[in-house]
């Protein structure tokens, strides 16, 4: 009989850290162009999945062209304009002032909440999920997964998307806090716009690269590893959405061999059902 041993993560309490840290995220450039009878608000969007742009301002003598206050800018985009401000009387000056917040991500996508997800392994014997949704241990208010792998095991995407960020240039790791900016990973957008996170990753083993399109669930992405704020090897699997506050945790259903459409639990061994 297999033994199992248990090993937990802590990457999603720190993934700002991360960003701070790896190749990631790039605030977008929000600034001001004047124009003929006014001024446009325009966007650079350097990263390779589209961002969700707030703004606020204060304004005399300018009239907005869009009154919505949310703008999705595509991924790798210049210069994208949001807004124009048009004077409304000509034979005046105008003031404006502007505050603006950004995320990556679309704040309107919606996940699909009856898609099922495929095992993100190929495994012959079955597979224990050694901390689940809020698990005690890390997953504190965390809807993750975290399935006990051993180093070198192929990473397989759990749904087809497009690569949006990699992060596999570190080896350390530990179970404290301070080794949470070295956490390896790849992070997929699927078509609703939701986000998949496989962590820890072994570094140099990512298989695909930022702006590739995974076409499908299965492809093999990365190796299982043990790098960041983790106590052993294990793969870590979350799926989100985003809003301005980050991100919103989502449930997913996996096809096992057991059932095609389950909700994995802690504690449980799973085979896929490939
Ligand atoms: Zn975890």
């Amino acid at each position: 009989m297999r033994r199992y041993s248990t090993f937990y993560c802590f990457l999603s309490f720190f993934l700002a850290l991360q960003f701070s840290y790896g190749q990631s995220f790039v605030p977008p450039k929000i600034y001001s162009v004047k124009t003929e009878n006014g001024l446009d608000i325009l966007c650079d969007n350097p990263n390779a999945v589209e961002v969700s742009v707030q703004i606020d301002f204060k304004s005399t003598n300018l009239a907005p062209k869009e009154q919505g206050q949310v703008f999705i800018v595509p991924a790798n985009k210049k210069a994208e304009l949001l807004n124009s401000f048009t004077k409304i009387n000509n034979d005046k000056g105008y003031s404006f002032g502007i505050k603006s917040r950004s995320i990556f991500g679309n704040v309107t996508s919606i996940h699909d909440k009856n898609y099922t997800y495929q095992l993100p392994f190929s495994s012959q014997i079955p597979i224990k999920v050694s901390q689940g949704y809020n698990g005690k241990f890390s997953h504190s208010g965390v809807k993750a997964l975290d399935f006990n792998l051993s180093i070198g095991f192929p990473v397989l995407a759990a749904r087809e998307g497009i690569v949006v960020f990699i992060q596999d240039k570190f080896e350390v790791a530990c179970p404290e806090p301070r080794c949470a900016k070295f956490n390896n990973y790849v992070t997929i957008q699927h078509t609703d716009g939701s986000f998949a996170e496989y962590g820890h990753i072994t570094k140099g083993s990512a298989k695909v690269k930022v702006g590739d399109k995974v076409v499908l669930a299965r492809q093999e992405i990365a190796k299982v590893g043990n790098t960041g704020y983790s106590s052993g090897p294990h793969l870590h699997f979350e799926v989100y959405t985003q809003d301005f506050s980050g991100k919103k945790y989502q449930d997913t259903y996996f096809s096992t061999s057991e059932n095609k459409k389950t909700l994995i639990q802690e504690g449980s061994t799973y085979l896929p059902s490939f």
